[in-house]
């Protein structure tokens, strides 16, 4: 159960019919609700329009390797990917986890380990939001949204794909909206303190992250330059 008191949503990318078949009836006799897809781009929309609670995703896909869907995943959303896969050497199994899957399973597999895997995963998923829960309000400012929880940033209702560091530096300036954080202090918390002191590189994330945000990147409305010390959020709502 999710905190609305609703089964949790899982989304399927699998290609094979008979595979996806019997995953789904799998799911809905326990009342989960289920999305499927059979390709990985199809997946990656249905993953931003429906944010499901859950992904279940075939690595050998058609269309593309599912390396690169959990890939394209991971930079905008946490949500706990499982791979299913016929795959089963130790070495494609790292490359997913390390790549950000959250668990993996081997085909074939019956619906009790599925099942087990799922619940885990799920489980993993809602003790890290709790964590999180010093109760991180969305921000909004105008027409911006940062959903901390479900790390999806909105402009004006449409999805912002961002890399993880251009999502790690605008939450960090969001949580701190209306104070200026120096480059030196933004530099430290998002590449760690043994960085170099040239700043090129947070000031190319940061044109990524305007150009992705602003209307017009040069006269600002959420992220301003406080040119020569760093860089200031406006106020949320
Ligand atoms: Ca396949």
């Amino acid at each position: 159960m999710n905190k609305n008191g609703c089964r949790n949503s899982i989304l399927l990318i699998e290609d094979e019919e008979n595979i996806r078949s019997f995953i789904s009836t799998t799911l809905k006799n326990q009342n989960y609700k289920i999305t499927t897809a059979s390709g990985g781009q199809e997946g990656l929309h249905l993953a931003a329009s429906f944010c499901p609670d859950l992904i279940l995703l075939d690595l050998g896909l058609p269309d593309m390797d599912g390396m690169n869907v959990i890939k394209k995943l991971r930079e905008w959303t946490a949500v706990p990917v499982i791979v299913i896969s016929a795959r089963s050497n130790e070495h494609e199994k790292a490359r997913a986890l390390d790549g950000g899957a959250d668990d993996y399973i081997t085909k074939p597999f019956g619906s009790i380990e599925l099942l087990a895997r799922i619940r885990t995963s799920l489980r993993h998923s809602s003790q890290m939001q709790d964590m999180s829960l010093t109760r991180q309000k969305p921000y909004h400012c105008g027409n911006l949204t940062i959903n901390f929880e479900n790390h999806v940033v909105t402009l004006n209702e449409q999805i912002i794909h961002l890399t993880q560091i251009e999502y790690k530096l605008l939450t960090l300036l969001a949580k701190n909206s209306g104070k200026v954080l120096t480059y030196t202090f933004l530099m430290e918390k998002i590449w760690g303190p043994y960085t170099d002191s040239n700043n090129q590189i947070l000031r190319v994330n940061m044109a990524n992250i305007r150009r992705k945000i602003e209307k017009n990147p040069a006269t600002p409305e959420y992220v301003f330059t406080e040119i020569g010390i760093g860089y200031r959020m406006a106020e949320g709502d």
